[in-house]
C-alpha cells in the first residue's frame, strides 16, 4: 500500500513538473512561481509531510480549521477565504497573507485588529456576479488606497477565481487586462494570485505569480469548500 507520504510526494512532482513546463512556454522562470498548498480540510500530519517536502506556503479557507495548523507547523500561511467580521482578529493572529479582500470596511477593520504586518491581494470578480467574490475592477482603486494608506497592511496584487462558464484561458486573459491597469497606478503590487488545480498552468500563462492548489496534490476534499 502507497503511504501517505509517497502519495503526496508523487501528486507534488507532478504539479511542480506542470509548474516548470508551464513557465517554460511563457517564457518564464518556474521561481517567479510561488506554489501555495491548499490545505483546508486536510489534517495536520499532511501539513507536516508537505513541509518535510520542502512546501511552506499553505492555504485555508476557514478561521477555526487553520488557526491550529498555523500554530503547529511554522510557514507562510494564506487565507483566502470568504471573509466574515466577526473572524477577521482571529484571522489577522495567524495568517501572513489574505487573498479575498473585496470589501472596504473589512480592510479598515483588518488594519486594526492587526497584530503584525499582513501581505494582502484584492479579490477581483471576473463575471460581475458576486457568485465566487471578488470586487469590480472600478472599485479596486479605492480599496487599494486604503491598503496603501494603511498601518498593517502591505499591498501584494489581485486575486480571482475563474468563472465557471467561461474557458479559464478567457476568464485569465481578462484577468491580465485588468491587472496590467492596477499595476500601472500601483507598481508595488508586483503579484497575481491566480489558478487553482484545474487552470493553474493557464493561469501562470497568464501572468499568475502564486498558484493556489489543493486536490491535485492532497487528493479530493469529502465536499466542496
Ligand atoms: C479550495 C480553493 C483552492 C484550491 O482548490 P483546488 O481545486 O483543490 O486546487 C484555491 N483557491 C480558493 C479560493 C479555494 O477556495
Amino acid at each position: 500500500m502507497t503511504s501517505r507520504y509517497e502519495e503526496i510526494a508523487s501528486n507534488l512532482a507532478i504539479v511542480q513538473d506542470k509548474i516548470v513546463a508551464a513557465a517554460k512556454s511563457a517564457q518564464r522562470g518556474s521561481d517567479e512561481i510561488t506554489l501555495i498548498a491548499v490545505t483546508k480540510t486536510f489534517p495536520i500530519s499532511d501539513v507536516h509531510i508537505l513541509a518535510s517536502l520542502n512546501v511552506h506556503h499553505y492555504g485555508e479557507n476557514r478561521d477555526g480549521d487553520a488557526a491550529p495548523k498555523a500554530s503547529a507547523v511554522p510557514g507562510t500561511w494564506h487565507f483566502q477565504g470568504q471573509i466574515q467580521s466577526n473572524k477577521l482578529k482571529s484571522i489577522a493572529s495567524w495568517a501572513n497573507v489574505i487573498h479575498s479582500l473585496d470589501e472596504l470596511r473589512h480592510i479598515q477593520a483588518l488594519d486594526k485588529v492587526a497584530a503584525h504586518r499582513i501581505g494582502v491581494f484584492l479579490q477581483v470578480s471576473l463575471d460581475g456576479a458576486q457568485g465566487r467574490g471578488g470586487a469590480q475592477p472600478s472599485d479596486l482603486s479605492e480599496l487599494a488606497d486604503a491598503v496603501v494608506g494603511s498601518a498593517h497592511l502591505d499591498l501584494m496584487g489581485l486575486m480571482a477565481v475563474a468563472p465557471l462558464d467561461v474557458s479559464s484561458d478567457q476568464a485569465f486573459e481578462k484577468l491580465a487586462l485588468i491587472y496590467s491597469d492596477f499595476k500601472a497606478s500601483y507598481p508595488a503590487a508586483k503579484y497575481l494570485s491566480a489558478g487553482m488545480s484545474n487552470d493553474f498552468e493557464s493561469a501562470i500563462i497568464h501572468g499568475a505569480t502564486h498558484i493556489r492548489v489543493g486536490s491535485s496534490i492532497l487528493g479530493s476534499r469529502p465536499s466542496p469548500q
